[in-house]
């Protein structure tokens, strides 16, 4: 789960990481009031669940609090790759001498947290850690002993901050870590953590992913997912509790299992295919599951060919046949649809299938084939 920049911003502030005092505001009339208590010039800043606000023109300075109103008009107007602007954040401006970069995330092959900083931090990190990674400083954080003072220092050096700034890299280090563990991360970033002219370290901006699966833990972060910033796929799978990630693929990949679909959606791509989505209905899915990851997967425009994948264990093949014909009725597609069902039920599931013009196909090779063919044709 992603957390919005201000929402983050809150959270890193907790544990006592300096960040500009500013408000939320999701009329132009508000950011105004904002502006008119903070002072200016304020900052006018796109609260969208994506990257790159600034080159997109979502994050703009306001001299005035009329001049606010202005630019907060034209920013809850905008979409940002795709997304409608709702909120915006009125930050103070901050006089900015140095941006920096620190974040952390996990590093699964290290099998633990890594924290990375670099003096070349704001908005072309991407492109600094494409081009000159070495600018990019890595500790690796041993979750039993935690973050260790020397590792902050190592940071700092590598940085080449200048001395003053240590005791509160530090600290800001530390604040960030704890938030990290402690909310069940797998990210917290700061970008850019500025240097300002009056000699103090503060995070401009705030970026947190939340562990989905330990968010059963923190009812008061759940709380924070914004549902009108999701594509609204995810908000339907996540209430059938479907694992469905959309790709740009045109083949659709309804699948009972992560291994299956993760070798479902390799086959498609050895055949020379691109899958939509990777779908997992999970084990034991009934018929009114079956039906809404369907309908999920024909809402996307770019699928050109369903490829159903069901190993019947646990659960059943006429359960999930029964789930594919209720969706046919509701969604009447006009893609071609190819089904391999293997296991339990699966004879009565191909009945059931029988009228239903799908191909059928024996192995997952011979599945693939088709689907893929099939989206070449259409
Ligand atoms: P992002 O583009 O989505 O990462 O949004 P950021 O919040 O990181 O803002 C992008 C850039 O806008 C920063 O790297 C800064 O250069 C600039 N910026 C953000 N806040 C301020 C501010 O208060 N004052 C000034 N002068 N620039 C800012
Ligand atoms: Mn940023």
């Amino acid at each position: 789960m992603k957390l919005h920049e201000y929402q983050s911003k809150e959270i890193f502030a907790r544990y006592g990481i300096p960040i500009p005092k500013g408000r939320v505001a999701s009329t132009a009339m508000e950011a105004r009031q904002i502006a008119e208590e903070l002072g200016v010039p304020v900052v006018i800043k796109s609260q969208v669940l994506v990257g790159g606000r600034g080159k997109a023109g979502g994050i703009r300075l306001a001299k005035s609090p009329k001049e606010a109103e202005e630019v907060a008009t034209q920013i809850l107007g905008m979409e940002i790759k795709g997304l409608p602007v709702r909120k915006v954040l009125v930050d103070p401006a901050a006089n900015i001498e140095q941006e920096i970069y620190l974040g952390i995330t996990n590093d699964r092959a290290a099998r633990r947290p890594v924290f990375m900083a670099s003096a070349a931090g704001g908005v072309d990190i991407e492109e600094v850690a494409r081009t000159n990674p070495e600018k990019i400083i890595k500790v690796h954080i041993d979750p039993l002993l935690g973050l260790r003072d020397y590792q902050t220092r190592d940071l700092a050096i590598g940085i080449d901050l200048p001395k003053e700034y240590w005791k509160q890299f530090s600290a800001i280090c530390h604040g960030l870590y704890r938030a990290y563990v402690e909310c069940d991360a797998t990210l917290a970033e700061i970008n850019p953590l500025v240097i300002t002219r009056e000699k103090s370290l503060m995070a401009l901006d705030g970026k947190m992913l939340l562990d989905d699966n330990a968010l059963f833990r923190h009812p008061d972060l759940a709380q924070l997912r914004d549902v009108d910033e999701e594509a609204p796929a995810e908000t339907e799978a996540r209430k059938y509790d479907l694992s469905f990630i959309k790709l740009d693929g045109n083949i659709g990949c309804m699948v009972n299992g992560a291994g299956l679909a993760m070798t479902t959606m390799d086959i498609v791509k050895l055949f020379g295919g691109e899958p939509a989505n990777f779908l997992d209905i999970g084990g034991g899915a009934s018929a009114e599951k079956v039906a809404a990851a369907l309908r999920i997967i024909l809402a996307d425009k770019n699928v050109k060919a369903v490829l159903f994948n069901i190993f019947g264990g646990i659960t059943r093949c006429d359960e999930v046949a029964k789930g594919i014909l209720t969706a046919l009725e509701e969604v009447k597609p006009s893609v071609p649809m190819v089904v391999r069902l293997v296991g339990t039920n699966a004879e009565e599931g191909r009945k059931l299938l029988a009228d239903a013009n799908m191909i059928t196909a024996e192995t997952l090779a011979d599945a693939a084939r088709k689907a893929v063919a099939a989206a070449a044709s259409a």
